[in-house]
């Protein structure tokens, strides 16, 4: 569903220049929640800016669902992008907008009318438990209860596959859970495929199917997740 194919990005210039990435591959199969875990530096938010190409790949083939997004025009990228969700950690909300105009802004770009805007931001609020906060603002609202907002977000183009960036990082552990199951039962009901970032091995444990280990923008262990928690 996701592969990425020797992808390379290096920030800076001639005088001083960083390998975020250096020759990544990886696939993520459809349906499955894959984690890349790694320490501050790694690569990790460029990787994962890649998918969307958010950040432009120096070298390298970035495919989803089947569509390489490096080789297609702005028209197709944006179209492509609608089928790519994306939650962060310190949530990304618009505070001058309410819970329900959160959902209904990341609708505009579907094209739906008003009232199919409203009909569908709520039920996106139902399926993350937000329905009696839907005339909230993001600052009325804790951690949990904001990136279930971020989590609605995501979700209201019908993307098939959903990128989290530390979504859990800036949560208390509970918080986290019950995040984590959310994202597990919407990979479950949607069978949407789900690529995480995390420094916390202990997320990858809990959730993943399969994951890889970054280091220095290179990928040292990658594979189904009981090989990878069982070696040595
Ligand atoms: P992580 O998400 O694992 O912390 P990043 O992908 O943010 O890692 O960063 C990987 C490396 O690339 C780091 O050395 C970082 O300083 C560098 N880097 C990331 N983004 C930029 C940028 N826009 N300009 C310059 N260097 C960058
Ligand atoms: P960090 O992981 O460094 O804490 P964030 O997760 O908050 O940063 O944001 C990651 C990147 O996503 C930002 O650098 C920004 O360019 C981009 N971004 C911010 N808001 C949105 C949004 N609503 N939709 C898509 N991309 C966004």
């Amino acid at each position: 569903m996701i592969s990425l194919h020797s992808v390379s990005k290096t920030f800076g210039d001639h005088t001083r220049s960083v390998a975020a990435l250096d020759d990544v591959s990886l696939d993520v199969a459809r349906g499955e929640i894959f984690g890349v875990v790694g320490q501050s530096g790694a690569g990790k938010s460029t990787l994962i800016r890649t998918v969307n190409l958010l950040e432009r790949p120096d070298a390298g083939a970035v495919v989803v669902d089947g569509v390489d997004l490096t080789s297609i025009g702005s028209g197709q990228l944006r179209l492509a992008r609608q089928k790519i969700g994306m939650i962060f950690q310190h949530f990304n909300l618009l505070s001058s907008r309410t819970v329900r105009g959160n959902v209904e802004l990341a609708l505009e770009v579907t094209g739906a009318e008003r009232r199919e805007r409203r009909r569908r931001a709520d039920e996106i609020l139902d399926l993350v438990g937000l329905t009696d906060k839907a005339e909230a603002y993001p600052g009325q609202l804790s951690g949990g209860q904001k990136q279930r907002v971020g989590i609605a977000r995501a979700l209201a183009a019908e993307p098939t596959v959903l990128l989290s960036d530390e979504a859990t990082s800036a949560l208390d552990p509970e918080t986290t859970r019950s995040i984590l199951e959310l994202v597990r039962t919407i990979n479950q009901q949607l069978g949407l495929t789900v690529l995480l970032i995390t420094h916390e091995m202990d997320v990858v444990k809990t959730i993943c199917d399969s994951a890889a280990l970054l280091e220095s923008g290179r990928i040292v262990e990658h594979g189904p997740l009981v090989e990878l928690i069982s070696r040595p």
